[in-house]
């Protein structure tokens, strides 16, 4: 624990004592900063079991303190994969960590364990920050972004001295007062997610949903342990369009997965054509070491698998190719990665295309008017 103290009067002297020894008591781990940090010989007078005592402003060794004595847990998940360096004008926003569900494929609730969000003002603090540095969009990320705050009880923190609940919609009103674009990753199709579609129609945020469906058919579904079914979600798609026309909608599949018979893979097929996504992911399942579906019974040939991935992609390749042909004509705003590529509402880094042109410089928000599609990528000419 981490005690800031006072030491200007003798009032302040004797509160900062008294919650140090608090602290002691609570946690028995305590770095002592702030200004009585100078009065090094009080303290361990008084406390001689603090860790470390440190002046005040003195961020880092406060931060040393707390590494030598709170070694990083190691991470066999994390630690090999390094840190993720983003250009300057887009950041990832990370909400939350670990998740409630338990998809049968799935390990990460037992790696990661439940649902924990971070409070809200603490997210808006670094979204704010991140804008204040330069970041021109949000990419806000979680295992279960529309689960945000149900574990705190959509508990109320504070942002700019007014009260903000911890939950999805009302992180997404207030990010949008950020002036910068706010892209939304890995929504659980749960019901209020319809909630932040106005948001998007009003520009508010951007117009894009990552939603992981998965699966179309109620069986497989089920067996994934994911809840929904194929007609609710095109009502859904469907009235999500009539508010906001210039929704796009990434999503991911499974296919192969244990038992999947031909018909219910058709039946995917089929999904996919009413469904118009605009962008989409296809993985052939693959065990993973302690996943509940390891033990279900009918597994599917690999060369079952692979070929339905193959077909589902021809299928999908097909859709987005004509979705994007219907913006030819259009000018779109991008925000510039490099000179001559960029992203519109629609693409997000990394996963999604992007649209291409002469000039432009990394981090502008620049117009385009698109003069061609190809099969995941825009051309087009600046304005
Ligand atoms: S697939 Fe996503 S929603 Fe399902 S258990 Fe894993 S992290 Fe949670």
């Amino acid at each position: 624990m981490i005690v800031n103290t006072c030491g200007f009067i003798d009032a302040a002297v004797e509160e900062s004592l008294g919650a140090i020894g608090e602290a002691l008591a609570g946690n028995g781990k305590v770095v002592v900063t702030g200004c009585l940090g100078v009065k090094q010989d009080l303290i361990k007078k008084n406390h001689p079991s603090v860790l470390a005592i440190t002046g005040p402003h003195d961020t880092p060794a406060v931060m040393k303190a707390v590494h030598a004595h709170l070694p990083k847990p190691h991470d066999p998940y994390t630690d090999l994969i390094g840190v993720k360096l983003t250009p300057p004008h887009y950041a990832y926003l990370k909400i939350a960590e670990g998740c409630n569900h338990r998809c049968s494929f799935c390990i990460i609730p037992s790696m990661r364990g439940d649902l924990v969000s971070r409070p809200i003002g603490e997210v808006m603090q670094e979204a704010e920050n991140l804008v204040k540095a330069g970041v021109k969009e949000l990419l806000v990320i979680s295992q279960d972004t529309s689960a945000y705050g149900v574990d705190i009880k959509y508990r109320t923190g504070f942002w700019r001295g007014r009260p903000v609940k911890t939950r999805m919609t009302q992180l997404c009103e207030s990010l949008g007062e950020l002036g910068v674009w706010v892209r939304l990753h890995y929504v659980y199709p749960y019901p209020h997610v319809d909630d932040v579609i106005p948001l998007m129609a009003e520009g508010r945020i951007l117009p894009y949903l990552d939603v992981p469906f998965q699966h179309a058919t109620p069986r497989i579904l089920k067996l994934m342990r994911r809840p929904a079914s194929a007609e609710k979600v095109l009502q859904r798609l469907e009235e999500w369009r009539r508010i906001c026309p210039e929704l796009t909608v990434r999503s991911t599949f499974i296919v192969g997965f244990p038992g999947e018979t031909e018909a219910e893979f058709s039946e995917l097929l089929r999904f996919l054509g009413e469904a118009q996504l605009d962008r989409v992911g296809c993985f052939a399942y693959s065990p993973v070491d302690g996943a509940a579906a390891n033990e279900l019974p009918d597994a599917v040939a690999e060369e079952v698998k692979a070929f339905r991935k193959e077909r589902f992609m021809l299928t999908q390749a097909k859709i987005s190719a004509s979705k994007l042909q219907r913006k030819v004509g259009r000018t779109l705003r991008v925000l510039v990665d490099a000179p001559g590529v960029g992203r519109s509402s629609a693409d997000a880094p990394e996963i999604d295309g992007v649209v291409r042109f002469k000039g432009g410089k990394a981090g502008e928000f620049r117009d385009v008017t698109v003069d061609r599609a190809g099969e995941h990528d825009l051309y087009g000419r600046l304005q």
